[in-house]
């Protein structure tokens, strides 16, 4: 049942969204069946959190149990707070995760606008137009960037010993929120709008006008820290026109849209990531040779701890 959670989530919720904007639709001139649709489609399907809950998925299968044996060589599984939230009650790591996962994907989304190589990267989801501001476009991202999201995000949880109930309730909320505020809808939550992102704070995140330095509303599923960090905006009617500047002659297709961050960033990026793999390559190379520190304790097996505690009998011959 686990594994089918998200994508019945993911299906009920959407299916919630498709009636909510044919019944109560903010700007009715808006067709729900338009082009680009199927595009959209797609990315639903790659960019759901599926990506995600696989790498939380992986990580606690495959790589912590090495990360674990190779802290506890060092003698820092203590000093590095590994597990720290396990013993934690499942409704403090459901606020904790709610609140750490969001706050970093506001700081990562201020990047994404501020640094002009990660801006590339983010254009496919500000590529949305006038007429294509709907619940589903809350997917449309660089495959990239989806990469990069989720291993900041769910990496560090799973190493600090979330639940996955926790990393779950944070994926199907965020999915609700994150359609929310990309729907057809005039929903502003009155007094709630300090603390939750609204269909009519997101859709100025996505001002054609917006620059680097003028973009409101970074939030996801909190708007509280646009509020705080003074970079909140919530007019009553939307903004005049979506996009960006340039948005005119960007890639249309899914294929193209997701090959676009590679083909633009490849060849400025391509020394850097040649002395970066090289610089790696040493660096592992100087681990492996290095001074060897010795095994870690040896934990005796369940079988063995029985044996040796038990009284030590001679046979009688
Ligand atoms: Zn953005
Ligand atoms: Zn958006």
């Amino acid at each position: 049942m686990a594994a089918y959670l998200y994508p019945i989530s993911l299906a009920a919720l959407s299916g919630l969204m498709v009636v909510l904007e044919r019944f109560f639709p903010w700007r009715p001139e808006q067709k729900q069946l338009r082009p680009k649709l199927w595009s959209d489609v797609i990315y639903l399907v790659f960019n759901g959190h599926f990506l995600g809950l696989l790498l939380a998925g992986l990580a606690s299968t495959w790589i912590l149990p090495h990360v674990d044996r190779w802290l506890a060589v060092e003698g820092m599984t203590d000093s590095v707070y590994r597990n720290a939230a396990m013993d934690w009650p499942l409704w403090a790591q459901i606020i904790v995760a709610l609140l750490v996962l969001d706050f970093i994907q506001w700081c990562v989304h201020n990047l994404l606008h501020r640094v002009p190589f990660l801006w590339e990267l983010h254009k496919t989801h500000h590529s949305v137009k006038d007429d294509e501001m709907d619940w589903i476009v809350a997917f449309r991202f660089s495959w990239l960037e989806v990469v990069v999201y989720k291993s900041i995000l769910y990496l560090p949880m799973v190493f600090f010993g979330f639940r996955w109930e926790a990393l779950m309730f944070h994926a199907i909320f965020g999915t609700l929120i994150g359609h929310l505020n990309h729907a057809n809808l005039n929903l502003g939550h009155g007094p709630w709008r300090y603390i939750l992102n609204s269909p009519r704070m997101h859709i100025w995140h996505h001002d054609y006008a917006g620059t680097a330095k003028t973009t409101v509303n970074y939030g996801i599923i909190f708007s509280s820290w646009d509020w705080i960090f003074g970079t909140a905006k919530m007019p009553p009617d939307p903004p005049a026109q979506l996009g960006f500047a340039g948005v005119e002659t960007f890639p249309d297709s899914f294929f193209s849209q997701e090959a676009w961050p590679l083909e633009k960033l490849w060849p400025r990026m391509q020394s850097k990531l040649v002395w970066s793999l090289v610089g790696a390559l040493v660096l592992a190379a100087a681990w492996y040779l290095r001074e060897p520190r010795g095994d870690p304790p040896e934990t005796p097996m369940l079988g063995e701890v029985s044996a040796a505690s038990q009284p030590h009998h001679t046979c009688p011959s």
